[in-house]
């Protein structure tokens, strides 16, 4: 991570006082720097505070200390094959990269995937890659997977997203009816069908059909 020492002091202090407290999800944190993502935008002074920024299409980076608990909850291990659906700037993505075997990550605008897709490569990020596609139907040619983080709120959780979790495996995902506040939930697969843990209350975009302009 650049920025000065005193930001980067800040920014992990942030990560740690709401909650973030698994030491490989911070070090991987301490190792993407946020501010490659929102490098040359109007709020580029602002990559290492603990707030959302605006991007391109009208679209969001999350706020670090959110990208930090559901990492935290998706638990990924090594092994794991993730999929994340909304891509946004890459950010989630690229710290996914850093803790998961593969991962595929989905968005709806081109350019956020296009733009995405120059991070991975610009910082050798080899076992990530961003699709254009309708999160919504999941990734049917590289399911199942391990693990499954939405980025993007639903009213429910997705019936495609469902079925392509493997048994065992854990989906966390923002879900509500309101624009305004969601619930985040996580979702385990066991063999007799799935468990809905309810974590916390947030803020995210909406998940919308179909593909963008840009
Ligand atoms: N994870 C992102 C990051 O690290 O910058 C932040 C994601 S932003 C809060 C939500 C993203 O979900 C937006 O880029 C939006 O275009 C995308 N999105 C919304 N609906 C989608 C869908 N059906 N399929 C794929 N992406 C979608």
């Amino acid at each position: 991570m650049s920025g000065t020492a005193e930001q980067k002091m800040q920014f992990l202090y942030a990560l740690r006082s709401k909650g973030v407290t698994d030491k490989r999800v911070l070090t991987a944190m301490e190792e993407i720097d946020r501010g490659e993502f929102v490098r040359g935008g109007l709020f580029a002074d602002r990559a290492y505070e603990d707030m959302p920024l605006p991007i391109a299409c009208g679209q969001t980076i999350s706020q670090p200390s959110v990208v930090g608990l559901m990492t935290q909850a998706l638990n990924v291990r090594p092994r794991d094959k993730v999929l994340e659906v909304g891509t946004g700037s890459g950010y989630q993505a690229a710290i996914l990269s850093k803790l998961a075997r593969r991962v595929y990550t989905v968005e709806r605008h081109r350019r956020l995937v296009k733009e995405a897709q120059r991070h991975f490569d610009r910082l050798d990020l080899t076992n990530v890659t961003a699709i254009l596609g309708d999160g919504s139907h999941g990734l049917p040619e590289q399911a199942p997977f391990d693990r499954i983080l939405v980025t993007a709120a639903a009213e429910d959780t997705p019936g495609p997203l469902l079925a392509q979790l493997r048994e065992g495996g854990i989906m966390v995902l923002p879900v509500g009816q309101s624009d305004t506040v969601q619930s985040l939930i996580r979702v385990t697969r066991t063999p007799h069908g799935f468990e809905y843990d309810e974590l916390r209350p947030v803020r995210f975009v909406p998940l919308v059909e179909g593909l963008g302009q840009e």
